[in-house]
C-alpha cells in the first residue's frame, strides 16, 4: 500500500515532437506511479507563458492533477492576474509560487521581487482557491547572504501562506534534515518535500548543479568521472545512488517525493520500482 505521496516535474516541450513524446511519458509515469500531481515548468519573466498553460491543460484534460510553476520576476501584478484567471479558470487547483531567475544581462525587472511577495499576491487575489507549493533549498539559495538569511527568507513564504514546499535537489541526506530541523525551530509545520534528480548523465548534471548550488559530493563525483563515456556503469550507480537516498530520506520522515523528470520517465519509474512505490 503506497503511503508516500509522489509529484513529478516537467518542462512544457518546445516541439510538437517533444509534446508527442511527453504525452507518452506522462501516460507510464500515471500508470506506473499515480503521483499525486505533475508540474510543469514556467520560463522567468513568461518566456513559456504559453506552452506552460498547454501543457497543464493536457495534462489535466488527462484526469491527472496539475500544477503549474509561476514565476515572479520580469512579470507585472497584471500580467500575473491574468495568468491566475486563465488557471482558475482551467480548474488548476495547486501553483508552484517561485521568483525565478532572468537571464544574466536582462535586469530584474517585474513588479515583485521576491517569492514571498508572490504568495502574498496570490493570496490576496485567489484567497485560498490555490494550494501553494514554494521552493527550499537544504544547501542554501547561491545568492542568499548567510544561511539564516535563507531560512528567515523561507519563513516568511510560509507566513504569506504556502501550504507545502518542494526543495531543490541535494545528494547530501543531512543537509536535507538540518534544514527540517531548523525550519521546524522556527514554528514552520508545512510538509517539506525533497526533490530527487535522478542521474542519468554525469556531465550535464556536473553542469547544472554548478548553476543551481547543489553539491555533488566528491566520493560520488569521482566515482561517476571515473567511468568516463560508460553510459551503463553511470546509469547503474545513478539509480543506485538516488535510490538510497530516497530510501534514507523515507526512513527519515520525508513526506513524499518530487521527481524532476527532465521529461524521461525510465529512471523515476525504476526508482520508485526499487523503494516498492511502484504499481504492479
Ligand atoms: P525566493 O524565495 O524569492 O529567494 C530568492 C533569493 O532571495 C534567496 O537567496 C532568498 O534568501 C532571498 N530572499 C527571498 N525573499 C527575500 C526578501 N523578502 N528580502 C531579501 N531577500 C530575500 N525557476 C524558474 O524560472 N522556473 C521554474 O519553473 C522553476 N521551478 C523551480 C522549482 C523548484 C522546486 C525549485 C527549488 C526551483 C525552481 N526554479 C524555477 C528556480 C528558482 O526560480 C530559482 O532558484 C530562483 O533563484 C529563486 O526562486 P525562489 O522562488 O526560491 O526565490
Amino acid at each position: 500500500m503506497q503511503t508516500t505521496e509522489l509529484s513529478i516535474e516537467f518542462f512544457p516541450p518546445q516541439t510538437p515532437v517533444g509534446a508527442e513524446k511527453l504525452r507518452v511519458v506522462q501516460t507510464r509515469l500515471a500508470e506506473a506511479l499515480d503521483p499525486a500531481f505533475f508540474s510543469v515548468t514556467y520560463g522567468a519573466g513568461g518566456s513559456t507563458r504559453e506552452r506552460t498553460f498547454n501543457t497543464v491543460r493536457e495534462i489535466a484534460a488527462t484526469g491527472a492533477e496539475a500544477a503549474p510553476h509561476l514565476s515572479c520576476v520580469g512579470s507585472s501584478r497584471a500580467e500575473l492576474r491574468a495568468i491566475l484567471d486563465e488557471y482558475m479558470e482551467a480548474g488548476i487547483r495547486r501553483i508552484v509560487a517561485l521568483r525565478g531567475d532572468l537571464p544574466s544581462g536582462a535586469g530584474a525587472g517585474g513588479e515583485l521581487r521576491y517569492a514571498n511577495e508572490l504568495v502574498e499576491f496570490i493570496r490576496a487575489e485567489t484567497g485560498n482557491r490555490f494550494l501553494i507549493e514554494v521552493a527550499a533549498y537544504p544547501e542554501w539559495h547561491p545568492q542568499a547572504r548567510t544561511p539564516r538569511d535563507d531560512l528567515t527568507n523561507f519563513k516568511r513564504k510560509v507566513d504569506a501562506g504556502a501550504t507545502s514546499a518542494i526543495t531543490q535537489y541535494f545528494y547530501n541526506l543531512d543537509a536535507y534534515t538540518h534544514f527540517v530541523d531548523e525550519v521546524r525551530a522556527l514554528g514552520v509545520t508545512i510538509p517539506i518535500v525533497p526533490g530527487i534528480m535522478p542521474i542519468t548523465s554525469f556531465s550535464k548534471l556536473a553542469r547544472f548543479s554548478d548553476a543551481c548550488g547543489a553539491e555533488i559530493p566528491r566520493w560520488m563525483r569521482r566515482k561517476f568521472e571515473a567511468f568516463g563515456d560508460d553510459a551503463d556503469s553511470i546509469r547503474a550507480f545513478g539509480l543506485d545512488v538516488v535510490t538510497e537516498l530516497c530510501e534514507r530520506l523515507l526512513a527519515a520522515g520525508a513526506p513524499g517525493l518530487h521527481f524532476y523528470s527532465m521529461n524521461q520517465a525510465d529512471a523515476t519509474i525504476e526508482i520508485c520500482r526499487r523503494l516498492g512505490l511502484a504499481k504492479g
